[in-house]
């Protein structure tokens, strides 16, 4: 029988690629997005998994920052592929750059809902159907994206790096607390990855950035998706943070 992924954000950027290689991995896909402006995105993600690798693909625009959103995104994905969902990959993700005596509750509320609490609305929906069928024999994986900036501080970043701390957090606590039940739960900690994320970003400074990187340069999203590959193969890994970062956390 088939297996089922959800991504959060699975339209663009490093979300793509997550997207693409669930599917080389043989998933059915459920691609999740937010803005109107992604949708076609979407649509292209899922022609191309449809195309390249015959799984059958959802795509469903919600906001994982809000419960009821998720809870929306959950039950099509079930009314769609059933009452099995193998994996979860919490994906989305949105930044602030702001010093922490400028910035607006709005602004920082905004960051903690869409990158930590749709984490936990999303686990909490997933679970039990990963829980009514998951064992030792038939692994179900959560892999949430977390960030190097969870891993150590950045300026003008505290809302993102607590976000991406709480990520750590919740991704060994449930490790532990569903192992036995044969789910696996990680996270990847990318450090510079070139997406939107870093496309408003100017060449100088860009090339200042890739100076502080040990390897010398922004990495790819090829990189995550490699990442990701080697979580969901890896049957005896659980509760682990994978960072590829270039080096970037070892000065
Ligand atoms: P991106 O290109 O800006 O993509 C962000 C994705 O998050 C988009 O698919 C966006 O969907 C989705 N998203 C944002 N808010 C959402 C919401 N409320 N509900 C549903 N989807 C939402 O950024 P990216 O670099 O690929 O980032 C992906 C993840 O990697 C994020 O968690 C980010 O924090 C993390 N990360 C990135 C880097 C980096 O250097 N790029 C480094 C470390 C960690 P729409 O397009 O529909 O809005």
């Amino acid at each position: 029988m088939a297996k089922t992924a959800i991504i959060t954000g699975g339209s663009r950027g490093i979300g793509r690629a997550l997207s693409l290689k669930l599917g080389e991995l043989g998933y059915n896909v459920v691609i999740n997005y937010r803005s109107e402006s992604s949708k076609a995105k979407s649509d292209e993600v899922a022609k191309e998994l449809e195309d390249t690798y015959h799984v059958e693909t959802l795509v469903v625009r919600a906001d994982v920052s809000k419960y009821e959103q998720c809870e929306a995104l959950v039950k099509a994905a079930v009314e769609r592929f059933g009452d099995r969902i193998d994996a979860l990959v919490n994906n989305a993700g949105i930044t602030n750059n702001c010093n922490w005596i400028d910035i607006k509750p709005e602004a920082y509320e905004s960051v903690i809902a869409t990158n930590l609490m749709s984490f936990l609305h999303m686990t909490h929906l997933v679970l039990p159907y990963m829980v009514n069928h998951s064992s030792k024999d038939e692994q179900c994986v959560i892999c949430n994206t977390s960030s190097v900036g969870g891993l150590t501080g950045v300026i003008n970043q505290a809302d993102y790096c607590a976000a991406k701390s709480g990520v750590i957090g919740l991704t060994r606590a449930l490790a532990l607390e569903y192992a036995a039940k044969g789910i696996r739960v990680n996270a990847i900690a990318p450090g510079m990855i070139m997406t939107d994320m870093l496309r408003g970003v100017n060449q100088d400074e860009l090339n200042a950035l890739a100076a502080t990187i040990p390897e010398g340069y922004i990495g790819d999203v090829s990189d995550i998706a490699g990442a990701l590959e080697y979580i969901f193969t890896a049957p005896y890994l659980t509760g682990q943070i994978i960072s590829p970062n270039g080096g970037f956390v070892l000065q």
